[in-house]
């Protein structure tokens, strides 16, 4: 599926809890569609092993993230399990003005942040399907230790409490139908057609049953 250049580019705010998928679908959606692009954030985290700099982040120091802050640098920054986290300003206008459609991997505070200064953002949450299928994920990553897997699960149940304040929600079930609906929902922004611009049902009575799940 290809995306003409033609129309204008948005800027996606894509949220989601650690666990539920979010960067596998994201990498698949690049695959699949022409002009669209993540956008590369900025972070003072330590670098895991299959990450490169300047592909999954830009890896700072402290320091110079907070001279960024300081040269307002970033559209949004944030704390995020104790590590600081910021979406830069200078890439994100260079390629929306290039027509590519940008996607910010960000939480629920950057999304308000972003929300608030960009009123034309559009956002999508993605949920896992089950409480008890976030928890196996998140063991089954086997890249971090028991106490931060633990810190994890809770931070999803509080990222998740959030999930009222996006455009569109996605479960995260079925990979491929995930995926799917993800490109629905960018293609149809992009073509502004009546159908698919209209925006999910967020009450549906599946995603209320599984919201009731995920956040007891
Ligand atoms: P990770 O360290 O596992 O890649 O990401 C941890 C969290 O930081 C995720 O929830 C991710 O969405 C968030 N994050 C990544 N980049 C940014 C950013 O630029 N701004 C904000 N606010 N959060 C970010």
């Amino acid at each position: 599926m290809t995306v003409s250049s033609s129309n204008k580019a948005n800027l996606f705010v894509v949220s989601a809890p650690s666990g539920a998928g979010k960067t596998s679908l994201l990498k698949q959606l690049m695959s699949d569609l022409s002009n669209v692009q993540t956008s590369i954030s900025h972070t003072t985290r330590k670098r895991r092993d299959a990450e490169v700099d300047g592909v999954d982040y830009h890896f700072v120091s402290v320091e110079k993230f907070k001279e960024l802050v300081e040269e307002e640098a970033f559209y949004e920054h944030a704390e995020v399990f104790g590590n600081y986290y910021g979406t830069s300003k200078a890439s994100i206008s260079e390629q929306l003005t290039k027509g590519i459609d940008v996607i910010l991997e960000i939480d629920w505070q950057g999304a308000r942040q972003i929300r608030k200064q960009i009123s034309s953002s559009l956002s999508i949450f993605i949920l896992p399907p089950s409480k008890q299928e976030l928890e196996k994920r998140l063991t089954g990553r086997g890249q971090d230790d028991s106490e931060i897997i633990q810190g994890r699960m809770n931070s999803a149940i509080d990222e998740m409490s959030h999930y009222n304040e996006y455009d569109y929600l996605v479960i995260n079930d079925n990979f491929a139908l995930a995926v799917d609906e993800i490109k629905t929902i960018i293609v149809g922004e992009r073509q502004k057609s009546p159908a698919e611009q209209q925006k999910l049902e967020k009450q549906s009575e599946k995603h209320a049953q599984l919201l009731c799940n995920l956040l007891e």
